[in-house]
């Protein structure tokens, strides 16, 4: 026969903890509280398969449940001395919802069931407390008539305000026993009015009802909509918690509340909750009186300055710090607890792992490895790694006063004040006198990077979250509101519109990259803390971790920056971004507008020792960890002049006429740049501009080794590869070049020379490739579009459509796309392994700072992950979770076996 009823109390139960997915949370923790020999009112769970069984059969109920139900009900009478239903001193129960995951939009608890005409009289005498009984039953009314009988609750309020007025009452408390029978009077008439029959007198009826309630709940709207967003399937089910009454509301010795055992938004390690006298169930937040602090501490933090639970009910509390004790020891977390005190004791009602912010989740870890609780590799386990992204930016104080004129997308985290600039030149020109800027802009395009670099912040009125101003916003850290569609500029007036306020140049300016917030004026902020518990996870993660975690970066302050967060080396260098460079940009075009290799030599003659000094100092900073360099990839054309300013300067500096650049630019424009003349193809037809870049690394690598006595091992890149054949025309140059810098310096160089793999034809001939590549790296911005054949640049305007209909769970250019994407990478390892048993293989691009797609990267056994500076440390916590779990999964493998 199956059990479909647990029953709990009296220092034992029929459940657990583990038994969270038949029992619930709420039930499998009432059981586990009450085996530690906590004081927890008895009761029974009925199991969430009863769930499943019911809508698996047309809402009929298993067989066995009613007879299983009534002997453990039988067994709570028996235990308490007391019937269900018994007129002269009634058991009364709650009945309560309780599905796996916590969810919203379940069934409210019904607390007082058992109540009626005749036992409430009971009850009254019983507890010789007339007020106490009727204020239960017309709680029991409300919420029986609210939840389970869907008689509006607003129906319920208007009586009692109504009544509270005639008396000149301000507080519930203050309703006399004959106050509220009137009342009660009055709600039962209304319950007979909307329902054309009378409210229910029969205990059973009211059990079973409320029973049904909560199975019907797990298929109404709200739960429905619940679950598809939180992606609970619905052949879970909840279960239903009937459980004996105690009660909060008997007197002044009585109260209800909850409590966090550690403060849930800073972590420290102090008890912080509120509680109200002589009160019921969620009346602490709903908000009817002043809830008081549990603790004196919390008092003092409090405006109300009303008394603690510590100073009021000393006995209650002492006995509530022993709970909180016994819990964390037994769960070895921090709990959210709910509790009611009858009479001077103390009694639980639940307990759960309590929900906390990044900050407080860093430090209970932390502080529990201290304590003994938790090991260092749980620890590091505890954190989510994308949460630390709020922990790596300045934040805004939450205490301080915002005037918030516009909202946009949350693109960047971290928040930054400045004054407004419009143009980048502005704002760079700004930012080197010392002034803290925030760059605003309708979007950003490549013109713009130095302005970007140069603000604190950047706020666009359009794009979404993979805009130009979002991507490289997130690659340097500066924090970012995207699409701030209600704010308006206007470029020749230098203002922005907000409503009716007028924002000028030089008027500063807050930001919110965390939470699309636009604030007028100075927000003081908060400086993120490196050192201390975060540097002492980071070290655990570390040591947990088999993947290296390097960096996407190309200026030295990126490369710093990432160093500090703990990167080791770079991943990936895009060369590009040093040829926008305002100084270099016009030798660039110069280059570019060349029509022969004499022109283009002389052109780039004068960019070598402007690159070669980027290596120089990115080796430098390195100090010997390795450097990814990815030779030029994007198309010619973007370098090029758009207005006729840029147009004439070129013009004059490369000695050629106005009229002919533009040709020039019109000539090299392509329909389908992403897949035009670019990346290594550039290389193929101009192998001048790759020598140059070669030669420049190598002639740094051999200046840092002079001066530094540093080991420097260049790992130079070929990007967009597709045949082997394009590399070995193209290693031929670099070995060539290497070659030549050696003799000319008398320097043994090492270097490497590679290949993003970043086009599908590339990953499926991986093997041959690999017989010339000494690495791979897994552009997976370009593969996940060569793949999809989707752009990402347009995918933005109907990615969206996607995901509601189920087509794609997430943006693949966010989080990998590990079904397809990922195979090519796997095949790609795989057969790069296959001829090359020693290849060094990595990944750059977003997915490199994204947990989920660090997982993946360690099934496939990747030797490193490369990610924006401030995401390095989100990469290392995820590598070492990654690993973690890679372990385990081991562990199991052999035990199965
Ligand atoms: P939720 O899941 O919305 O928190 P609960 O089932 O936990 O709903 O019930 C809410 C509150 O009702 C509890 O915090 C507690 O104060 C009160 N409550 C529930 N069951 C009982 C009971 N048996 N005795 C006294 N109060 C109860
Ligand atoms: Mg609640
Ligand atoms: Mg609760």
């Amino acid at each position: 026969m199956t059990k479909w009823v647990y029953s709990f109390g009296d220092g034992k139960a029929e459940g657990s903890a583990a038994m969270r997915n038949l029992l619930g949370g709420k039930g499998a923790n009432l059981a586990e509280m009450s085996s530690l020999g906590l004081p927890v009112p008895p009761g029974f769970t009925i199991s969430t398969e009863v769930c499943t069984y019911f809508y698996d059969n047309g809402k009929q109920y298993p067989d066995e449940l009613k007879a299983q139900a009534d002997a453990a009900l039988a067994g709570l009478e028996k235990a308490l001395g007391m019937k269900f239903g018994d007129p002269s001193d009634p058991l009364l129960v709650s009945v309560r919802s309780g599905a796996r995951a916590s969810m919203p939009g379940m069934m409210d608890t019904v607390l007082n069931l058992g109540l009626n005409d005749v036992t409430v009289e009971g009850l009254a005498a019983k507890s010789g407390d007339p007020r106490f009984a009727y204020d239960s039953y017309r709680r029991f009314i409300q919420m029986y008539s609210n939840v389970v009988l869907e008689v509006d609750h607003g129906l319920f309020e208007e009586i009692l305000e109504h009544a509270k007025d005639e008396k000149g009452y301000r507080l519930d408390t203050e309703l006399t026993a004959e106050d509220w029978k009137a009342v009660v009077a009055q709600y039962k008439a209304t319950v007979e009015e909307e329902l054309g029959r009378p409210f229910p007198q029969d205990p059973q009826e009211q059990l079973w009802g409320a029973i049904g309630a909560v199975f019907g709940s797990w298929m109404n709207q709200r739960a429905i909509v619940y679950r598809r967003l939180h992606e609970i399937p619905a052949s879970w089910g909840t279960a239903v918690n009937v459980q004996a009454m105690v009660f909060g509301n008997m007197g002044n010795d009585c109260a209800t509340g909850v409590a966090f055992t550690r403060d849930p938004s800073t972590g420290a390690n102090l008890f912080y909750g509120e509680f109200l006298v002589n009160a019921q169930g969620e009346d602490v937040v709903a908000g009817i009186r002043t809830p008081q602090p549990l603790t004196v501490a919390g008092k003092a933090n409090s405006d109300d300055g009303l008394p603690a639970m510590e100073e009021v009910m000393p006995d209650v509390f002492a006995q509530l710090m022993d709970v909180r004790d016994k819990l964390e020891k037994h769960y070895r977390d921090m709990q959210d607890i709910e509790f009611t005190v009858q009479q001077n004791k103390l009694w639980m009602l639940q307990t759960r792992t309590g929900k906390r912010t990044a900050a407080a989740a860093l430090k209970i870890a932390v502080d529990m490895v201290r304590e003994d609780l938790i090991t260092e590799q749980e620890a590091v386990q505890r954190v989510d790694p994308s949460a630390l992204d709020q922990l790596l930016h300045p934040t805004l104080d939450p205490k301080a006063e915002r005037t918030v004129i516009g909202r946009g997308l949350p693109a960047s985290p971290g928040a930054a004040s400045g004054k407004v600039v419009f143009t980048a030149d502005a704002a760079e020109a700004q930012a080197g006198k010392g002034e803290a800027v925030i760059l605003v802009r309708i979007e950003t395009s490549p013109e713009d990077i130095h302005g970007m670099h140069a603000a604190r912040g950047i706020l666009t009125t359009r794009g979404g979250m993979t805009s130009h101003a979002a991507v490289v916003a997130r690659g340097m850290g500066r924090p970012c509101v995207s699409g701030a569609g209600e704010l308006r500029i206007d470029y020749a007036k230098k203002q922005m519109f907000a409503g009716d306020k007028v924002v000028k140049e030089g008027d500063i300016l807050t930001i919110d990259g965390g939470t699309g917030e636009v604030m007028l004026g100075e927000v003081p902020t908060i400086q993120p803390q490196l050192s201390g518990d975060f540097a002492e996870l980071m070290g655990w993660a570390d040591r947990f971790r088999t993947m290296k975690v390097r960096t996407n970066a190309e200026t030295p302050m990126d490369a710093r920056a990432a160093r500090k967060f703990g990167a080791e080396g770079i991943g990936l260098c895009r060369t590009e971004h040093m040829f926008f460079d305002a100084d270099r940009i016009v030798a660039v075009r110069e280059m570019i507008m060349a029509s022969t290799e004499k022109g283009r030599r002389q052109a780039l003659a004068k960019i070598l020792p402007m690159q070669r000094q980027d290596f120089v100092e990115l080796f430098q900073i390195m100090q010997g960890l390795p450097v990814t360099i990815r030779l030029l990839d994007p198309p010619l054309h973007e370098f090029l002049p758009h207005t006729d300013e840029e147009i004439a300067t070129v013009a004059k500096a490369a000695g050629v006429d106005a009229e002919a650049l533009r040709q020039r630019a019109v000539q090299l424009k392509e329909s389908n740049p992403m897949l035009g003349h670019r990346g290594c193809r550039l290389g193929i037809s101009y192998p001048e501009i790759y020598e140059m870049q070669a030669r420049a690394i190598f002639e740094a690598a051999v200046e840092v080794m002079k001066k530094d006595g540093e080991t420097v091992t260049p790992e130079v890149m070929v990007p967009l590869v597709a045949t082997r054949k394009e590399l070995d025309i193209l290693k031929a140059i670099i070995d060539r070049t290497a070659k030549a810098v050696i003799e000319e310096s008398g320097r043994k160089i090492d270097y490497l020379v590679g290949t993003m793999i970043e086009l599908p034809r590339a990953a499926l001939k991986a093997a041959e490739i690999a017989e010339s590549a000494e690495f791979f790296s897994f552009g997976t911005n370009d593969l996940t579009q060569t793949t999809f054949g989707l752009s990402r640049d347009d995918s933005g305007s109907f990615l969206k459509d996607y995901q509601d209909q189920g087509i794609l769970d997430q943006d693949p250019f966010q989080s990998l796309d590990t079904d397809g994407v990922g195979e090519l990478i796997a095949i790609a390892a795989e057969r790069g392994r296959s001829s090359r048993p020693d290849i060094k293989l990595g990944i750059c691009g977003e997915h490199g700072g994204d947990p989920a797609s660090i997982q993946f990267c360690q099934q496939v056994g990747l030797d490193y992950v490369s990610c924006s500076p401030f995401r390095v440390p989100i990469a290392r916590l995820a590598a070492a979770q990654a690993a973690i779990a890679g372990g385990e999964a081991a562990l199991r493998k052999t035990e199965n076996a």
